[in-house]
């Protein structure tokens, strides 16, 4: 993978961009632009066999211009500090355009998880959580991790249970971490949000007409023809609702090789195929491509790339065929890439709006932690008796009854996957008419990135000037 060293450059280029459209001092800028925080340390890990290996680790705080600061953290064996710089600076952008009001952090460690044991594994993420708790990179109101690459709820509920270990009697604990167990205070539809917040941001994007009429395609996503690569959280479930919305899946691509049938394939069966098999490769009914990055610039409708960033590069752009981006991972475009794809007429929705489904929904899990109350718990009931006293008085106008079952659709009162759903459905939707607001209203800029950028600086820029940090 190319350009990962200077990744941060890269989102400084997409900022500069963007700021190019503004009229803020240099300062001010600067002082957005510039990450704030960056820790980084070593601890030991005891192996199984007795020897001492030494771990690399980050935490970065990119802006405190709102607390908490928030953002995962990865396990991978790539990872590298201006990378980690890089995720934490998306995410203050990733915040500021769908008005979560968090500033951007982001964490790694560099390890590949599956040659550490579940035990090792455990040992190394309670020391990490340990090591940040100490230095003021973890809590509630300070800065409150969640899942990215290689992580999930597992090693977010460790994280949780250390903090509040180190905090005996800490109301809000819980609210340290995000990405929990529901068992453990986590919310539910957190784990689907990201790819249920991409298959948002696509239906609204396919549906806008003057959208699709400038790439050339017909309105809905509707038998539109979808690529993923990645099949982990990201992109299973981008795959998944983009799929139960219409779309169909016609190569999905993952490390080891990728897999094309244009007639569609289902996620759930290639991911059952690989669990069994240990490759994706070899499901019955699709044509096996060994190359894996071949699969990005298959013949097709909308290409998810899900797994890492900088995947479509000025090397392989030109030669993708799809008509529709959808940046599922963190920086998969590099800014070489960009203008290619310009150029092509391609339409490309950001990272920074489409995958900020999973960060909306971890603000919900959040409040949730702060309130100490499943949402709809209160309201469940008492909406339901109001939309059955609703059905009642229009079945004693209309003289005809509702069967069972459309008595339980119509009124079940709001459970609080239903409230999560509706509140990530809201959020991507207005956060998109704002980016097309942006650049239609904004002289100048030239694709809905440079919108998103220049949105999230306005609204940074904003919060330091009102806290008066800036004149
Ligand atoms: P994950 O670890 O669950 O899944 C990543 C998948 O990509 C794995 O299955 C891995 O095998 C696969 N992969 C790795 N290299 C590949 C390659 N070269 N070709 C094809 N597949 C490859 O991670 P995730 O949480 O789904 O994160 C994926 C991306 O989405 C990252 O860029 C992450 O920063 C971003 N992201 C994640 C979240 C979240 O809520 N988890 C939110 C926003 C953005």
């Amino acid at each position: 993978m190319s350009g990962q060293a200077n990744f941060f450059d890269q989102v400084t280029q997409y900022f500069n961009e963007a700021a190019r459209f503004t009229d803020y001092s240099a300062g001010l800028l600067d002082q957005i632009r510039t990450c704030n925080s960056v820790y980084r340390f070593d601890f030991p890990l005891r192996r199984a066999e007795g020897k001492i290996e030494v771990i690399h680790a980050w935490r970065v705080q990119h802006s405190q211009h709102k607390l908490p600061v928030k953002g995962g953290i990865r396990y991978s064996p790539d990872v590298n500090e201006p990378e980690v710089m890089a995720l934490a600076a998306l995410m203050t952008y990733k915040c500021a355009v769908v008005d979560v009001p968090f500033g951007g952090a982001k964490g790694g460690i560099k390890i590949e998880p599956k040659d550490y044991s579940l035990d090792e594994l455990e040992r190394i993420t309670r020391r990490y959580a340990h090591e940040i708790a100490k230095k003021g990179f973890l809590g509630p109101g300070i800065d409150v991790p969640a899942p990215d690459y290689g992580t999930g709820e597992r090693e977010m509920s460790w994280i949780a249970d250390t903090y509040a270990a180190l905090n005996p009697g800490q109301l809000n604990a819980l609210g340290c971490v995000t990405g929990k167990p529901v068992t453990q205070g986590g919310v539910r539809g957190r784990k689907e949000a990201t790819g249920r917040g991409l298959f948002f941001a696509l239906r609204e994007a396919c549906n806008e007409p003057g959208e699709m009429q400038r790439i050339g395609l017909p309105k809905g996503l509707d038998g539109k023809r979808v690529v993923v690569q990645g099949l982990g959280n990201v992109g299973y479930h981008a795959a998944k609702f983009c799929r139960e919305g219409g779309g169909i899946l016609i190569a999905l691509a993952e490390r080891e090789g990728a897999i094309a049938n244009p007639k569609g394939l289902n996620e759930e069966e290639v991911f059952q195929h690989r669990k069994a098999t240990g490759s994706i490769l070899n499901f019955p009914g699709a044509t096996n491509i060994d190359n894996t990055a071949a699969a990005l610039e298959l013949e097709c409708d909308v290409l998810v790339p899900a797994a890492l960033e900088s995947v479509l590069t000025a090397e392989n752009a030109p030669r993708i065929k799809a008509k529709i981006i959808l940046e599922g991972a963190n920086g998969p475009t590099t800014p070489d890439a960009d203008p290619i794809f310009r150029d092509k007429g391609i339409l490309v929705i950001p990272d920074i709006y489409c995958n900020a489904g999973g960060v909306t929904v971890s603000y919900f899990e959040w409040l949730k932690n702060l309130s100490h109350v499943r949402f709809g718990r209160m309201q469940k009931r008492h909406e339901q008796a109001n939309e059955l006293s609703m059905l009642k008085a229009i079945e004693q106008a209309t003289g005809r009854s509702f069967t069972d079952v459309e008595r339980e659709a119509l009124a079940h009162g709001p459970d609080e996957q239903d409230l999560v759903n509706s509140g990530l459905e809201e959020t991507m939707i207005a956060a998109f008419h704002e980016l097309l607001k942006i650049r239609r209203d904004t002289k100048g800029v030239p694709d809905l990135r440079t919108a998103a950028f220049l949105g999230s600086i306005h609204k940074v820029a904003r919060s330091y000037m009102e806290l008066g940090i800036f004149p």
